[in-house]
């Protein structure tokens, strides 16, 4: 990346650089999301292993390290393949045993040689009221002893890599890290006492005690900060970066929205005309618009966006819509269709099977102008989309898309108004880290005449009675939908899975009655199949996870998961919100299998306990931390793998002040600090926001 400081190459480098690190370590670490020497000094230590020095193991606590001075006095070698060979020592006070399980016998014999001093380390245990060591990680003649280190650093243990290796390669790292600049105030290191980065990445490997790894040592909370101060940075970056270049004002005549609006066959929420009265406000000032619409499932989104895009049509311009998937793009188009009737306004929809000349056609129309609402997959992102006078972008599922990205599309024109919409509830004391002090307007109410989801949990060897009940719904002309889960990384038989559900449940209920979408479908197929579900002609539609987001179908109420404990909280919230969009009582049965995690049931149980998105968001952070629920990959979420929440809680507002004050006297980041500062933002990849300030 074109932007990052030079002093941060040789970090960002690949660990088979280091010393003792081979193709197959560096690739395993890479498994394990370690894929540079930055990532490898920011794997810390989970604990430590004290070797204390000891004269004799006489009296010792257990259980324990200890490193001891011994003279051999005894081999007894094995006799059968399951005993161990035992190697009796004696310290200066009593005798005990060393014990070998899976040691050839000429190895322990040569290095173990009776009548000779050796010292040995490794975790003292008892076995028939004596005292033993199974498998010392030391044993070595007293000459040799100054290596054995006093506090031995243990990392958390993943496949393929040994504790050994990791620790090899960290330890060879540790002596290139470069030194940088302070990016933070030298009041504050000095009041708390901290030291600078390098140093605290050092200590943090090599602590003098346990207590050095602990979420409050000075160490681990400078480095905490630093994680913390870089994302308020970046996020205030960003922010700056879009205001700062002005605005169109984009005022909305009304001239479409309103009869829009009156031909209703509902009135707006309360809080929909809210946040339509704060994004219209936006886009008519001269300074551009960055915001975030935050709303539960179902709590009508996506009509706000088009009446923004609206505005942003009667203004004289253009607005794209982008979504994470075709299916989501056409079923908006369809949305659009029904309410824009014949006014005349030309909307297309571009996806990446748009090809050939249809596909030249449409970018031509963008770029005179005479399409005035696009909605758009990622392809709307490629150098070739342009646009004759782009006014508003629209951010469907903002978390499917990555900061990158996100900033990309805000540069199809000059100073476009951007909304952002999110339906995955952030709890409220993460919303700070991943928006920043973005504008954010918050649909907290449902439309009226909603009624709760019925959830019903059951194993699966009652699939009988749900099918049973399925059959009657249908009949009683009742639609909906059949989730079958993704089998991981294997999207050929998850598909596959999908269709053989599809057939049997054909069967069982009437083949014309059965539709099917799923991943590896063409999307032309997919999105004929979402139309006759549509439409009616199929009232069963089974489908993969596809389906998760933004389906809208207003009269299905009917939900099955089936293997539903594979399924994540915040996923099945998704799928839920697929029903009880309209005025119809909808159901929703979650089959699980027979042995489930204890996770899994406490997911099931608080999906059934509510329905509130921002309650089920903080029960999945309770279930399973943060770094968890925020750090799949790909998404645009933000994830500390430093600071932990109470960190967080304590540290966020100073490093948010700070981070403000660093830009009200450099914004642009050129000081002397600045420039840590921008090494800072880079180290922790938010490489895109130094793009922004060049
Ligand atoms: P979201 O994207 O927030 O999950 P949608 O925008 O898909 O929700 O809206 C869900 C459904 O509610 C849609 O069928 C939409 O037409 C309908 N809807 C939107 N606003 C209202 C309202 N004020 N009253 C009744 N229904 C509404
Ligand atoms: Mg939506």
């Amino acid at each position: 990346m074109a932007s990052r400081p030079e002093i941060l190459f040789r970090l960002f480098s690949d660990p088979v650089i280091l010393d003792g690190v081979g193709k197959t370590t560096s690739d395993s670490l890479k498994k394990l999301g370690i894929s540079n020497l930055r990532d490898l000094i920011y794997t810390f230590p989970r604990s430590v292993i004290e070797r204390k020095r000891l004269r004799t193991l006489q009296n010792i606590v257990l259980p324990a390290y200890a490193t001891v001075e011994v003279e051999v006095i005894d081999i007894k070698l094995r006799n059968t393949p399951f005993q161990p060979h035992r190697i009796t020592v004696r310290d200066e006070a009593t005798r005990f045993d060393l014990v070998f399980f899976s040691m050839h016998q000429d190895f322990v014999t040569n290095r173990l040689p009776i009548g000779h001093r050796r010292v040995v380390s490794g975790e003292v245990g008892s076995y028939n009221n004596q005292l033993q060591m199974v498998h010392p990680d030391y044993f070595l003649a007293p000459d040799q002893a100054a290596t054995i280190p006093e506090i031995e650093t243990v990392y958390p243990l993943s496949e393929g890599v040994s504790k050994r290796s990791i620790r090899t390669a960290i330890q060879s790292a540790l002596p290139l890290i470069p030194d940088l600049g302070e990016w933070l105030d030298k009041s504050r290191l000095s009041g708390r006492n901290w030291p600078n980065w390098k140093r605290a990445i050092w200590q943090m490997h090599a602590p003098s005690s346990a207590a050095g790894l602990s979420p409050d040592s000075l160490v681990r909370m400078r480095l905490a900060y630093d994680e913390i101060f870089a994302n308020q940075l970046a996020l205030k970056v960003i922010r700056a970066g879009m205001l700062g270049t002005g605005g169109i004002e984009s005022r909305g005549s009304g001239e479409l929205s309103e009869p829009i609006i009156s031909e209703l066959q509902f009135q707006l929420t309360t809080a929909q005309k809210r946040a339509l009265g704060e994004i219209l406000q936006d886009m008519a000032k001269n300074r551009r618009m960055y915001r975030l619409l935050q709303g539960d499932v179902g709590s009508g989104k996506t009509l706000v966006a088009f009446l923004a895009l609206l505005a942003a049509v009667e203004s004289g311009g253009q607005g794209v819509l982008m979504v994470p998937t075709g299916i989501l793009a056409h079923q908006h188009m369809n949305c659009l269709r029904d309410i824009i009737g014949d006014r005349g306004v030309r909307f297309e929809v571009l996806t990446g099977s748009v090809r050939g000349d249809p596909r030249s056609q449409l970018l031509e129309e963008l770029k005179a102008g005479s399409i005035r609402i696009l909605i758009a997959t990622h392809s709307v992102l490629r150098d070739e989309v342009g646009f004759h006078d782009l006014r508003l972008v629209v951010i469907d599922e903002q978390h499917r898309f990555g900061v990158a990205q996100r900033l990309q599309v805000a540069d199809k024109g000059s100073s476009i108004d951007v909304l952002m919409m999110t339906a995955t509830p952030i709890p409220r004391s993460l919303t700070l880290t991943q928006f920043g002090d973005m504008d954010i307007s918050v649909l907290d109410e449902l439309p009226a005449g909603r009624m709760p989801v019925k959830t019903a949990a059951l194993p699966n060897y009652r699939i009988e009675e749900i099918l049973t009940r399925l059959k009657s719904a249908l009949q009683e002309g009742r639609r909906g939908y059949w989730i079958c889960p993704l089998i991981e990384g294997q999207e050929i038989s998850t598909c596959a899975a999908a269709e053989a559900r599809a057939k049997s449940l054909g069967e069982l209920l009437g083949e014309n009655l059965v539709g099917l979408v799923h991943g590896r479908m063409p999307a032309g197929k997919r999105i004929q199949e979402m139309g006759r579900f549509r439409n009616g002609e199929t009232q069963l539609l089974v489908a993969t996870t596809v389906l998760e987001v933004g389906t809208d179908v207003s009269d299905a109420s009917i939900m099955v998961v089936e293997n539903a404990e594979r399924f994540g909280l915040a996923q099945l919230h998704q799928m839920r919100g697929r029903v009880g969009r309209g005025n119809l009582e909808s159901a929703c049965a979650l089959i699980y299998s027979d042995g489930i995690s204890d996770e899994a049931r406490k997911r099931i149980a608080a999906l059934r306990a509510t329905s509130d998105g921002f309650r089920i968001a903080e029960a999945d952070l309770e279930i399973r931390g943060e770094g968890n629920l925020l750090g799949y990959q790909q998404s645009g979420f933000v994830h500390f793998r430093v600071a932990d929440k109470s960190q967080r809680d304590e540290l966020l507002e100073e490093a948010a002040n700070e981070a403000r004050s660093l830009l009200d006297s450099d914004p642009l980041l050129t000081s002397e600090r600045g420039l840590a500062a921008r090494v800072a933002l880079s180290l922790f990849g938010y490489d895109s926001c130094l793009e922004m300030l060049d």
